[in-house]
């Protein structure tokens, strides 16, 4: 059966959220993938920042299937080992006391940090504008986008949204009525937009002298994207240590097996009360089998450097073009400015040529391969790159013609 004739099964069978597939997928292995067709792709985008060990690593293969023969399911009136140890891992990797609550997903792990921040006393929390935090009803009173927002009010309230990335926004939102000020380490979702230094330092500061909690949000940011285990403790990215009282996870955390995880330190893991949240699938064993395998391979030697150092090269074969104008991120979150708004006409070019990115802004293009992005595959986008923008129509000189 051809593409063709799935997407038509697709229309009549899927609700419409998505708008029409891009493409029917039919299988991959490391950062290539191929569709129903047979055609090739490089995938530059790894699923939106979640198949970190690319597609079919034999490891994950491997801890999957055997934890799924061995105890696949329980539900949380019983606890399995996996499950342990990972949330023991996660703790060990901030280097804080901290206590785990698992997900199945990233807006689940921010619904249990929402709920989680209720039980402080107070109600408010501060997000910035531009920010995703996720679709379910408690998320999306986090994320900004009025899209989003506007189809599902009334939303749960006592949100306040400030100018991301400004301090001076911050200290004049934060008082003793606020529970949280929740921050993502690098905005994805709104195009890959990197903070001052001093920005999450400041954040924390000014969060626990009103005695409020710092919440980052690391769904696209943790578990080595960056290069480094999350955002917050990349020297490139913050001035200083921060240390969190919440963080979330999901996307990269189990290499593509459905999972988040809401960590809270200081403490404040203890504000949720037996009977207070409650969820049947999170920390199923499979689910936290594939995320032990996904940590003891970005924990190699080695692995996290080859990270920031491969994660430099879309940037370079990107900018190598006049028509980018800038770029921006860190290890391998990319963002790459275009000279004009053609980011879909790009995506459809490049999808043409046989690689998958995405267009996060009209003007940026956003890029989150597998972390085991080889050269060879850095190489063939920067070969077919300058006829990609040629075939998207953006004009040799760059700006608008
Ligand atoms: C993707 C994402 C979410 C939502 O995660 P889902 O698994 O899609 O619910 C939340 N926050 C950030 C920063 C994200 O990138």
């Amino acid at each position: 059966m051809s593409s063709t004739q799935w997407t038509e099964r697709y229309a009549d069978a899927l609700m419409n959220t998505f708008g029409p597939p891009k493409l029917i997928l039919a299988r991959g292995e490391g950062a290539r993938v191929w569709d129903v067709d047979g055609r090739e792709y490089v995938d530059l985008l790894g699923g939106i920042a979640v198949n970190a060990l690319g597609h079919a690593h034999p490891r994950l293969v491997e801890a999957v299937t055997t934890q799924l023969q061995t105890l696949g399911h329980i539900s949380n009136f019983f606890a399995s080992e996996p499950q342990i140890a990972l949330a023991e891992r996660l703790a060990g990797l901030l280097g804080t006391e901290a206590r785990v609550f698992f997900t199945n997903s990233g807006a689940e792990a921010n619904e249990a940090a929402f709920k989680l921040t209720r039980r402080t006393g107070r109600t408010r929390i501060v997000a910035t504008k531009g920010s995703f935090h996720g679709r379910t009803m408690g998320a999306l009173a986090l994320t900004s986008k009025q899209a989003y927002r506007e189809p599902f009010e009334p939303l749960p309230g006592d949100v306040v949204f400030v100018d991301y990335g400004d301090i001076a926004a911050l200290e004049a939102a934060v008082d003793d009525t606020t529970a949280a000020v929740i921050v993502e380490p690098i905005q994805g979702e709104a195009g890959v937009i990197v903070p001052p230094r001093d920005y999450l330092p400041a954040a924390q500061r000014i969060a626990h002298a009103r005695g409020a909690l710092l919440w980052l949000d690391e769904i696209q940011t943790g578990i080595g994207r960056t290069g480094a285990w999350f955002a917050h403790q990349h020297p490139d990215l913050v001035s200083e240590p921060v240390v969190p009282d919440i963080i979330t996870l999901a996307k990269g955390l189990a290499g593509g097996i459905p999972i988040g995880a809401c960590l809270a330190t200081h403490g404040s893991g203890k504000l949720l009360d037996p009977g207070n949240h409650g969820t049947t699938f999170g920390g199923n064993p499979v689910a936290a089998a594939a995320a032990l395998t996904v940590l003891d391979v970005v924990g190699e030697d080695g692995f996290l450097a080859r990270v920031s150092e491969v994660g430099e090269r879309p940037r370079e074969v990107g900018a190598a073009d006049p028509r980018v104008v800038e770029t921006r991120g860190a290890g391998l979150l990319v963002g790459l400015t275009l000279a004009e708004p053609r980011s879909a006409e790009v995506v459809a070019a490049a999808q043409d040529a046989g690689f998958i990115v995405n267009g996060a802004t009209p003007e940026r293009i956003r890029m989150a391969p597998p972390l085991v992005l080889t050269d060879a595959d850095v190489d063939a986008f920067g070969a077919a790159w300058p006829g990609i923008l040629d075939a998207a129509g953006l004009g040799r000189t760059g700006g608008v013609a």
